[in-house]
């Protein structure tokens, strides 16, 4: 574990202490880095200690988070992170590209990318003592914390938009979590959180908010590190990152993680990293294109139900995680999302919307020539199809219902 860390403002560089300051800049609200004492990790570790490490969850990067070691034993929260990554010649075959790979991040206890985040928030709530995490959430980041909170028997209230979907809902309920659901947006539930948290003495997880969710979900980075970049070789071009970007915290944390690699002295070139926004929800995307840092709301309408927001939260650096890698953000409308749960879906792999939006930038990015057939590619798919099965099905051609003779077989089979 790496306990000596402290904060740095994206915004305006000030540096706090963990006694300073919690959550934001309380100069400017701007996000916090973490930033790590990496003479320290040197020493203490290097690559061939963490890749020889067993344990398979995202625990094994435990020298490069800024928690200690939450235990939690045979339990869920030692099964977050550490996500198969496949490579479906069917896919390869579709889009002509040599090395591309799916990171299924629905392979998660609670079935999405959050639990990394959730999971190192736990930790970090259970070394500070607090006594209830709370969070708001469009379902997934709830599930998650809820999830995570329940395997080592930590309250936690989560605060999600009533039209948050029903299965996403239902995680929330079973894993025992204090559920509110607000009548309004995820950003009304947002700003809510926010007001309780301070009012009850709440430690407070929300996205883009609490600077330890970043770090959490900077171990998917490291994960393709060490499942590609290390593994699998070196390639002539740069390994480009495609993630699908709402509040802009995935895309923050991946960057994040890249560079801790790459200050450590363990990654040779950073890899290239392409945000993928809804074009109903493209706050991020528009400031980016705009050549500009400053996020300007937009009325969000995308069926990706966890994209969907009309003030991104951690927009400055999702800006620059494209920027400062030489990726671009790419916008992709609701139709070709549902085309990518089902080309993913063709190759085994289930995708709630927003976790195939990746897969549908990748695709536009392809047609595009933002990519070229020899760039190793890694797609990363957030979350599982189970979560919201009612958009699965707007993917997809009905079943035919058919009497129980041969004959209505035979008719329905040409
Ligand atoms: C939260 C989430 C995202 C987007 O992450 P941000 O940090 O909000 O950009 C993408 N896909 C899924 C499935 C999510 O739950
Ligand atoms: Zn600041």
């Amino acid at each position: 574990m790496n306990l000596q860390f402290h904060y740095r403002c994206s915004l305006c560089n000030q540096e706090y202490t963990t006694e300073q300051v919690q959550y934001t800049c309380p100069a400017d609200g701007g996000n916090l880095d973490v930033i790590l004492d990496y003479e320290n990790i040197r020493r203490a570790t290097s690559p061939t200690k963490i890749t020889a490490g067993n344990e398979p969850s995202l625990w094994r990067y435990l020298s490069l988070l800024p928690v200690a070691d939450p235990g939690g034993l045979g339990t869920p929260l030692r099964a977050a992170g550490w996500t198969p990554l496949f490579s479906p010649p069917l896919l390869k075959a579709a889009l002509g590209l040599e090395n591309l790979w799916i990171k299924d991040e629905s392979r998660n206890p609670t079935a999405s990318f959050k639990d990394r985040a959730s999971a190192v928030v736990v930790a970090r709530a259970r070394q500070i003592g607090a006594e209830v995490v709370v969070t708001a959430s469009t379902g997934n980041a709830g599930a998650a914390l809820a999830g995570m909170s329940a395997a080592v028997g930590q309250k936690a209230i989560i605060f999600a938009p009533r039209t948050a979907p029903p299965a996403k809902v239902a995680q929330l309920l079973v894993f025992n979590a204090q559920v509110l659901l607000v009548d309004g947006s995820y950003d009304d539930a947002f700003d809510l959180t926010i007001q309780a948290s301070q009012e009850f003495g709440w430690y407070c997880r929300n996205t883009g908010y609490n600077p330890i969710t970043a770090e959490g979900k900077k171990t998917a980075a490291f994960e393709i590190w060490e499942q590609v970049v290390f593994t699998a070789g070196k390639y002539t071009r740069p390994l480009s990152v495609f993630v699908s970007v709402g509040d802009g915290n995935i895309i923050s944390g991946i960057h994040k993680g890249f560079k801790d690699l790459f200050a450590l002295g363990w990654l040779e070139s950073m890899p290239r990293i392409f945000g993928v926004q809804a074009e109903g929800s493209a706050a991020i995307a528009n400031a980016f294109h705009a050549g500009h840092e400053t996020i300007i709301p937009v009325s969000a309408n995308t069926l990706a139900d966890s994209i969907s927001v009309d003030l991104p939260r951690d927009g400055v650096r999702a800006v620059r995680a494209a920027k400062q890698t030489g990726g671009t953000y790419v916008l992709v409308s609701d139709q070709e999302i549902l085309g990518a749960i089902a080309a993913l879906g063709k190759a085994g792999i289930f995708a709630e919307p927003a976790g195939a939006t990746s897969y549908a930038g990748l695709i536009k990015a392809v047609e595009q020539g933002l990519v070229q057939p020899d760039d190793p590619v890694v797609v990363i798919n957030t979350g599982s199809g189970l979560k919201d099965v009612r958009a699965a099905m707007q993917a997809v051609r009905e079943a035919p219902v058919i009497e129980p003779t041969l004959a209505a077989v035979k008719r329905v089979i040409k």
